[in-house]
């Protein structure tokens, strides 16, 4: 049986980028820069004031006290949005807004809390330090310089600096779509009445969600029946999609029909089996070029198995870097004693808090752990990975991957 790291190797190995689209910048949170991004110009354009205040030359305030201010007539105001008309010439001042340019002749601001406003004229009553509150041209940005490269991930500062430079359009990675489809007799959609013997289909809705949180573009099928017809004609249908994800019927029982059909249709098999638990029955194939990826039917199992596969394999075709395509790692402390058996790789749903003194820690005691129980994943953000028969102790370290935010 193949271990996670050669059957992730193995599926990475296959995927190719998708190539790049152009989208809104808007709706490019979450997306990876396609091309490097330097700055058409100087930003903030033009030398400007920090503060609402008064613009003056240093060396006519330099004594000014509150007892002895220095007082110099008012030649203009200069609200934020204005060019200044006057030049200051010795003596003078001119009543400024944060983020208007500073006129000509000026080296310094002096905030309005530092004088006395009487209109026509102004008393500075501290002399600041020369150049005080002046924000230089450029001191964001220079002309030129690269600011975005490409494979960076766009946040909120992404955003921001685009908008700046007035790229309301940006090349980003395409993201793939994901085909999901789910199939089992006993399985009904969600809004259908319950037969006897029959489940939900939560798979469906679930893998969706798992895509689309991995920055895919989920495609929701109905759910199929065990019949071999009905499976073929949906995965010819969800070969529409860049990646294909079917839940169940990729085990050994009786009516597993999936394997059969995607043999029937001439898929290369690349890996079926992988050393983990839960997740043990995965199938991959490519079939028509398209990545398929045979999930376990148990809830837990299918949704583990495309957080270790599925997920990297959508961010390198979204055009993430590499070290961007496995679920980050870290350590953290055990909070309790941890059982383990069994010869594969062990998959725990796991709380992950910080501690007071910033320590990472983890729990998984909240609900039991089999594959089945799909509550063990209710508020998870993290996963304690344990080696075969490696037992933990409260208070030792363990590795663990982080699938949402830790506080
Ligand atoms: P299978 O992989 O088809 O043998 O299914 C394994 C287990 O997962 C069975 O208990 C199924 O009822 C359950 N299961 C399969 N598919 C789904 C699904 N889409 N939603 C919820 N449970 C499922
Ligand atoms: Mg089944």
């Amino acid at each position: 049986m193949l271990t996670v790291e050669e059957a992730r190797a193995a599926v990475l190995e296959r995927i190719r980028p998708l190539g790049a689209e152009r989208v809104a910048l808007t709706g490019a949170l979450g997306r990876v820069l396609a091309a490097d991004v330097a700055a058409p110009y100087d930003n903030p354009p033009h030398d400007n004031s920090a503060m609402d205040g008064f613009a003056v030359r240093f060396a006519d305030v330099a004594a000014a006290t509150e007892e002895s201010p220095a007082a110099l007539p008012v030649i203009e105001d200069i609200p934020a949005g204005r060019v200044p008309e006057h030049r200051l010439e010795a003596g003078q001042a001119s009543r400024i807004m944060t983020g208007a340019p500073v006129p000509p002749g000026c080296d310094t601001v002096i905030r309005v809390e530092d004088t006395r406003d009487h209109g026509d004229r102004v008393d500075i009553l501290v002399p600041a330090e020369e150049g005080a509150n002046i924000r230089r041209r450029g001191e964001d940005m220079r002309e030129g310089e690269p600011l975005i490269r490409a494979g960076a991930e766009f946040g909120s500062g992404e955003v921001g600096v685009l908008a700046a430079v007035q790229q309301s359009f940006v090349a980003v990675g395409r993201r793939p779509t994901v085909a999901v489809l789910s199939s089992g007799d006993e399985l009904v959609e969600i809004d259908q009445v319950r037969g006897p013997g029959q489940i939900v289909n939560s798979n469906t809705p679930a893998l969706g969600a798992v895509a689309r949180a991995c920055g895919a573009e989920p495609v929701l099928l109905p759910t199929v029946a065990d019949d071999e017809a009905a499976i073929r004609a949906s995965v010819e249908t969800a070969l529409t999609c860049d990646f294909v994800v079917s839940s169940g019927g990729v085990s050994v029982g009786e009516y597993d029909y999936v394997k059969k059909v995607l043999d029937d249709l001439g898929a290369e098999e690349v890996l079926w089996r992988v050393a983990m638990k839960p997740g043990k029955p995965l199938f991959f194939c490519m079939l028509r070029g398209k990545p398929y990826f045979g999930l376990p039917g148990n809830p837990v199992s299918s949704l583990m198995s495309f957080l270790q596969f599925v997920g990297p394999a959508v961010r390198k075709a979204a055009g993430h870097p590499p070290e961007r395509w496995p679920l980050p790692e870290s350590t953290a402390l055990m909070e309790h004693d941890v059982a383990n058996d069994g010869d594969r790789r062990n998959f725990l749903r796991a709380r992950l808090r910080l501690d007071g003194g910033g320590r990472l820690t983890a729990s998984t005691s909240h609900r039991a752990q089999g594959s089945h129980i799909l509550t063990s994943m209710l508020g998870a953000n993290g996963i304690v990975v344990l080696d075969p028969d490696q037992a933990a102790a409260a208070g030792d370290p363990v590795t663990v991957q982080i699938i949402g935010a830790v506080a």
